[in-house]
């Protein structure tokens, strides 16, 4: 029966992965995979973490099923740590939240939602996206559709992205990202947010909005703000959120599906689809991340540990870009590359073609993906210089 399967190619990261395990150029640095990495290249359990864990260990007495919308503690700290304290539809209780296998379940759980309760909608994706949101809403069977984001110059184009969704027809879903946009690292600023959510009303757009690096770009609170705009301002719109980057819980698989509604009634007919579809995908959610992250930020001391920890990644990020903008200097490319500067989050879109990519690769032991993205993170104070040559050998 399996003869006529065809064996088709793995993820293009992964390779990557493979290709850079095996290569023994001492020098060789990783711009690739999208975890964050510290100064020594390691992607570390957060303090705040193994500590919470230890608790946990001490206090948990069953393993027995959570329910299909998850661990209480957890939804309950982590809707308030993306809507804000002070959220006024989580006071009028017309927000589900619904606990997911990380971000990409989240991310899931929304298409299957609209494929099922929302037949006959496009999903509009920015150009270029994450490669897996046309990978999982196109599995979900949703119709994919495209608006420009970047210019041939490698900036942002917000005016083609506005002119795109101002031709969006009524109903269809947008997906944005919150911040730290991968994988270009162009966010919007609060001017533009308001220029968004003034095409979204207008034209009746449904939001769905990824956030998968709170606290990455320029602060808990300051990446929030699209996703707090929308929510205060819209009736309907949908919310994915992932702690793998900002509490470093990647293979712990910790997610939220947030759906906010026009009034607690209609948020409890759509919490109602969101448990059938978690049902019939995989029943409940993974509890040990969750658990994880309920504890923590239900702890005054955790919290701040865990605080302190988040800064210190978006730092060591944030002085990156800076420092790889003056490490590009001396080679008369600091003006040309002044985004990276610019750009928030682990990713940045360099601009480099496939070419000059393959290049760096083959003859300086650098990798990145294909389509010029690279990982800041996987920068380090002794390889900036090295990579800034690398870059300047290939550009020239
Ligand atoms: N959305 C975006 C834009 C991402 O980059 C990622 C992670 N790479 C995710 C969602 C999902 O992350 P996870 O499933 O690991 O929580």
């Amino acid at each position: 029966m399996f003869e006529h399967i065809e064996r088709v190619p793995g993820d293009a990261i992964l390779g990557l992965i493979e290709a850079y395990k095996q290569d023994d150029n001492p020098r060789k640095v990783d711009l690739g995979v999208g975890v964050y990495r510290d100064d020594e290249g390691n992607t570390p359990v957060l303090a705040a973490v193994k500590r919470a864990e230890k608790r946990l260990e001490e206090s948990e007495e069953t393993k027995s099923y959570i329910g299909s919308h998850g661990d209480e503690r957890y939804t309950n700290a982590i809707a308030r740590l993306v809507l804000g304290e002070d959220s006024s539809a989580l006071e009028a209780n017309r927000i589900s939240v619904t606990q997911s296998p990380g971000g990409t379940g989240a991310l899931r759980l929304a298409a299957d939602f609209i494929a099922t309760s929302l037949p006959g909608r496009a999903i509009w994706l920015s150009q270029p996206t994450w490669p897996n949101h046309p990978a999982v809403f196109g599995a979900a069977g949703l119709e994919l559709k495209h608006y420009p984001y970047v210019n041939a110059d490698n900036r942002l184009d917000f005016d083609a992205m506005l002119a795109a969704l101002n031709e969006v027809p009524a109903g269809d879903v947008v997906l944005l990202h919150a911040c730290c946009h991968n994988p270009t690292g162009f966010d919007l600023d609060t001017d533009q947010w308001q220029q968004v959510l003034e095409v979204v009303k207008n034209r009746q757009l449904l939001p769905l909005i990824d956030f998968a690096y709170q606290g990455f770009g320029d602060g808990l609170e300051e990446d929030a703000r699209g996703v707090r705009l929308f929510v205060e301002s819209l009736d309907e719109v949908l919310v994915t959120s992932s702690c793998s980057k900002n509490f470093g819980l990647y293979r712990e698989r910790t997610g939220a599906l947030m759906i906010a509604a026009a009034n607690e009634k209609q948020m409890l007919d759509v919490r109602s689809q969101i448990a059938i579809t978690a049902r019939e995908n995989y029943s409940t959610p993974p509890s040990h991340g969750a658990a994880v992250v309920g504890e923590i930020l239900t702890d005054d001391e955790l919290t701040t540990l865990w605080l302190k920890e988040l800064a210190q990644m978006r730092d060591r990020i944030n002085g990156l870009r800076s420092d790889f903008v003056e490490a590009l200097r001396p080679h008369g490319l600091a003006e040309r590359f002044a985004f990276i500067g610019e750009q928030r989050g682990m990713f940045s879109y360099t601009g480099l073609d496939a070419d000059q990519v393959k290049r760096l690769r083959d003859e300086f032991s650098i990798y990145m993906v294909g389509s010029g993205r690279a990982n800041v993170a996987g920068l380090s104070a002794n390889s900036l210089d090295y990579v800034a040559e690398a870059i300047a050998s290939v550009v020239r």
